[in-house]
């Protein structure tokens, strides 16, 4: 604890120097997106004046120096992860979501289709990967997962002389490292699970987007490690907007499939008479990179890289310290009660979850809020009133259909009906017939402190607690906390 508190007042001290623009405001959005500091920017803005960045599909002095830094910093993002490259490859991308696509976009490629099948707790980009699948299936629990994989597969007269792998049909195994709606974490045991399974040509995509905000991700033992991973890189550092894919090697063949070319990713292509071309032939990221590349983001990733582990220590540091943070705010948000004993909150925690525990749960708390005679608030509401003193939090459905719609027991019946009857996603007024559509998330970076759980506490002191939860927004009839204790995730 002592430990804790001494690293919370070194970030505290540090914040008014790095993070000026945090003064008099109380952030806590980072699932959303972290925050970069003073001393990255400074640092880019060095690089940016002390040289010429050429185009690296070029052959000046300018393109080659380019080409050797995007390279070095390459080397730095695998490492940053601890994976080899020698093992696995990394590919530039726009964000996660850019990422996903290259992934399906490849897999889509196999004439024979390919079976989807995802996890409910993904991001909205992980689902919209099924709408590119000949088959795809959702799996409603971590069992389910389990189940399947667990699974044999019948062994008919005919499978016995399809000895090679390739003729089962491919399938794609998609789910979240952390969910982004209530940062639960989920097992990275899967991907080698699946491995050794009896599915036949299976492979995982992770999206470790919200995991690596404020988590170290390892994957030194390529033969556990998932096959294709995704990510933000301005969820760590908030800095630069940029993304990446990292492919486990021995599974990028996957990519022979992709259709299409873009400049750069060629090494000649023929148009009339005939339409032929040949892709590059070095590096998968060559092949796979279309156009120029993000060149001054992926210099600021160096950048940030650099800065961040001397400002923090390190991605473990980080995940001790949000965690002890998450795991604070948690037990207060918990306790809170209005005078007739009432809760204010219904946090919505994983069942198999713990705060600070860093294998289950990261640093990220979803909840709705309740009046004190159990009807729910508007998670609208409390984005209005937050807005009024300076409070930043994320409220609404979260990128997170899946998951929200477990956890608030809305079925597809419901959601349509809203949906003919005007609701839109992000609405006001999100209470519908004693039942909320959305919630509050709130969710920490490497630069929170105490002092911002403290702030926000508060907050739902004055306007919540001490009104008895009256006068805020309308009224939603049920909400009781025996019925939303029912709405826990059943993982
Ligand atoms: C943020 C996030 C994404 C999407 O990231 P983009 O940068 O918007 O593409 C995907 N999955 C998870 C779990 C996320 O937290």
């Amino acid at each position: 604890m002592q430990e804790r508190l001494a690293y919370n007042e070194k970030i505290s001290l540090l914040r008014d120097d790095e993070y000026p623009m945090l003064k008099g405001i109380t952030y806590l959005d980072h699932a959303g997106t972290s925050l970069y500091s003073k001393s990255l920017i400074d640092a880019f803005s060095r690089e940016m004046m002390s040289q010429v960045l050429g185009n690296p599909h070029s052959t000046s002095t300018s393109a080659l120096n380019t080409s050797q830094r995007i390279q070095d910093v390459r080397i730095r993002a695998l490492k940053l992860f601890r994976a080899d490259p020698e093992h696995f490859d990394i590919i530039f991308t726009a964000n996660a979501t850019a990422a996903i696509k290259l992934v399906l976009e490849a897999f889509a490629g196999y004439k024979s289709g390919f079976s989807y099948r995802y996890h409910r707790d993904s991001h909205t980009s992980l689902v919209g990967g099924r709408e590119l699948a000949s088959r795809s299936q959702c799996f409603a629990s971590d069992t389910e997962v389990e189940m399947w994989m667990n699974r044999r597969r019948r062994c008919s007269l005919l499978s016995l002389f399809k000895t090679k792998k390739s003729h089962t049909n491919p399938s794609l195994f998609a789910y979240p490292a952390q969910s982004n709606m209530n940062g639960r974490r989920l097992p990275l045991t899967w991907p080698s699970k699946l491995r050794n399974s009896s599915h036949q040509n299976a492979y995982t995509l992770l999206d470790a987007a919200a995991l690596v905000s404020t988590s170290p991700l390892d994957l030194s033992d390529h033969t556990t490690s998932p096959d294709f991973t995704v990510l933000s890189f301005y969820k760590i550092f908030g800095f630069p907007d940029l993304g990446c894919l990292i492919v486990r090697k021995a599974s990028a063949h996957v990519f022979e499939q992709r259709k299409y070319f873009g400049g750069g990713t060629t090494e000649m292509v023929t148009v009339s008479p005939e339409q032929w071309f040949v892709r590059k032939e070095n590096s998968l990221h060559e092949r796979m990179e279309d156009g120029t590349l993000a060149i001054r983001s992926i210099i600021a990733l160096g950048c940030a890289i650099d800065v961040h582990e001397r400002l923090f220590g390190g991605l473990d540091k980080i995940s001790t310290h949000t965690g002890f943070l998450a795991k604070y705010a948690y037990s207060i948000l918990e306790g809170l009660r209005y005078e007739n004993g009432r809760p204010v909150c219904q946090i919505y925690k994983g069942e198999r979850s713990t705060y600070g525990d860093q294998i289950t749960q990261g640093a990220s708390i979803a909840m709705n809020l309740l009046h004190s005679d159990g009807s729910w608030i508007s998670s609208s509401t409390v984005q209005k009133l937050a807005k009024t003193k300076d409070i930043h939090i994320r409220t609404g459905s979260l990128c997170n259909p899946g998951g929200m719609a477990q956890t608030l027991g809305l079925g597809s019946v419901e959601i349509k009906r809203a949906f003919a009857e005007g609701f839109r996603c992000g609405q006001e007024a999100d209470v519908r017939a004693g039942v909320p559509m959305g919630m509050v998330r709130i969710s920490f970076g490497a630069m929170s402190t105490v002092d911002d759980i403290e702030m926000f506490i508060q907050f739902l002191r004055e306007e919540f607690v001490d009104s008895g939860g009256e006068g805020v927004g309308e009224k939603g009839v049920g909400g009781s906390s025996s019925q939303a204790e029912s709405c826990d995730l059943k993982a």
